[in-house]
């Protein structure tokens, strides 16, 4: 069977841990590779490989990493296909949606290709008399980042493009149950021009995960994941001394006013709640209806699930593939019977898809929930899975709070033609990324990603401006050039003049 190693100080090596964990065609059910999990001293071979390079890499001129991004962007456009079908093969996603992953990661590196203009301090000329102050921002060293399955090239672009522009020298855990897009990545890189060691791979499960958390030489880790593991990487990673930032899991609602157009509505929810088989961050999971909408959207709704075809990725006609793992997909199912016993309405059944019964896939149809309540455990957890619940509200103020009392605040969409209440709402709601008549509002490159509360830890957003924060840290510096002959002892507080 075909291994998947890691990648450390520029090449492929196989790892001789002796541990490995099966990777598998979600559509087949078959498993295809295995993939190698490094042990601790394999994780130090690649932080090693990043320590060396990193005095080289960090002085590299500004101009010339930037040439080298502009290339990384270039290969990654023309090789956009090789990844999605990795993409494809291993998570399960229908192609068309891992294209549109693939271009998402695009725009991050576009951004990290300014970085020469990302990189400017500030400058004040005469602080005070014959002195100049000016800030400049430094790379931090060697950074990790930790990723999920649900996009296995987009967000470990999201970190290491900024990472790597910046001068940091970047080790990468993927998830272990689809890690061949980290490869394509790292050919591409290579290509490209990066030196060895500057961005390295290292597969595996929490093993690696906790050596990077401990490891001296590590400076700071980015994750995304789910919120327990994510508390985990905040608080072991802090603990030990580094900066993290740590995005966890969700559950994203989408509001939709009496007022709100049904049919956009009922588009919009079907669209983000069983896209990606709703294995996104992003994904809608709740719709909260707001008074006499629910009638009509949950109709409009129902009318549209017959239509979402469901099937292999690489199947054109596809619309939503598999669910990752079997295991995955039999959690999901098992949501299901207990919302009807908790007292939900059971509005449609994904079990009832003839790929659930039939295929060896881990195929599950579309479900909907219908007369949720808060207490239930398909509202209180993150099910990840082609679900959607519909939580009834009387009015605005219960809607909205039913958002605000989630423990979680990734993101929410307000459906509404009425300007002055979805300005109301943005005003209003505890949630970290807002989208009116948008359901799934993930920021463009140039912003930055992150959620709130329990669906983030730190401070510093991903990527776009605030990844550039967290990959540097400021020095000011002040400085005098003075006449010698003005030179006299003060031992008084410095102050200006
Ligand atoms: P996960 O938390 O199980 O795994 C994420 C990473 O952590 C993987 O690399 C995994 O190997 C590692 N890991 C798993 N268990 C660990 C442990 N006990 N100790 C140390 N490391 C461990 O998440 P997942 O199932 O791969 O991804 C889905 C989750 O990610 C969902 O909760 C989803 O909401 C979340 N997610 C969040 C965002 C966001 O931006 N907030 C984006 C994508 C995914």
């Amino acid at each position: 069977m075909e291994r998947i190693g890691h990648f450390i100080g520029g090449k492929v090596v196989p790892g001789e841990s002796g541990r490995a964990g099966p990777v598998y065609n979600p559509a087949t059910g078959e498993q295809t590779h295995e993939v190698a999990f490094a042990d601790p001293a394999e994780v130090d071979q690649a932080v090693e490989a990043a320590r060396e390079a990193f005095p080289g890499w960090r002085a590299t001129s500004l101009s010339k990493r930037s040439d080298i991004l502009f290339r990384i962007r270039e290969l990654l456009d023309e090789r956009r296909r090789d990844v999605a079908l990795e993409i494809t093969r291993q998570h399960g996603k229908v192609l068309s949606d891992a294209m549109g992953e693939v271009a998402r990661a695009l725009e991050n590196v576009e951004f990290a290709c300014g970085v020469p203009h990302l990189l400017k301090g500030g400058f004040t000329e005469q602080a005070s008399t014959g002195v100049d102050v000016y800030s400049i921002r430094q790379p931090l060293g060697v950074v990790a980042g930790i990723t999920p399955f649900n996009f296995p090239a987009m967000v470990p672009v999201w970190m290491f493009a900024n990472a790597i522009a910046c001068g940091n020298a970047f080790v990468l855990k993927p998830s272990e149950k689809d890690p061949g897009a980290s490869l394509v990545l790292a050919d591409i890189l290579k290509e490209a021009g990066v030196p060895d060691g500057v961005f390295n791979v290292v597969q595996g499960d929490r093993v690696v995960v906790d050596r990077l958390l401990e490891h001296p030489d590590v400076e700071a880790v980015s994750f995304v994941g789910s919120t327990p593991v994510a508390t985990h990487i905040y608080e072991t990673g802090t603990r030990n001394g580094k900066r993290v930032q740590a995005l966890g899991g969700a559950k994203n609602h989408m509001v939709v006013l009496p007022d709100a157009d049904v049919d956009m509505a009922a588009d919009a929810a079907v669209s983000a709640a069983y896209g990606s088989a709703g294995e996104r961050c992003m994904a809608i999971s709740v719709v909260v209806t707001v008074g006499d909408v629910a009638e009509p959207l949950i109709r409009g709704i129902l009318d549209r699930l017959p239509n979402v075809r469901i099937g292999d990725g690489l199947e054109p006609s596809s619309e939503m593939g598999p669910l990752v793992t079997r295991e995955h997909r039999d959690r999901v199912a098992g949501y299901l019977d207990a919302a009807r016993e908790q007292g939900a309405t059971l509005a449609a059944d994904g079990r009832e898809h003839e790929l659930y019964r039939s295929s060896d896939g881990f195929f599950l149809g579309v479900s909907l929930l219908d007369r949720v309540t808060p207490e239930m455990d398909c509202y209180r957890d993150e099910i990840f899975g082609p679900v959607l619940s519909v939580v009834r509200a009387r009015d605005y103020d219960e809607a909205l709070r039913v958002v605000n009392e989630n423990p979680y605040g990734n993101g929410t969409a307000i459906f509404t033609r009425d300007g002055g209440a979805a300005r109301q709402f943005q005003f209003d709601v505890n949630v970290g990324m807002v989208g009116v008549n948008v359901p799934i509002p993930v920021p463009v490159g140039y912003y930055s990603f992150g959620g709130w509360k329990r669906s983030m830890f730190g401070d510093t957003h991903m990527y776009g401006p605030d990844g550039i924060h967290f990959y540097t840290r400021a020095k000011v510096v002040t400085a005098r050039w003075p006449d010698p002959a003005t030179s006299q002892v003060d031992l008084g507080f410095p102050r200006t003049r």
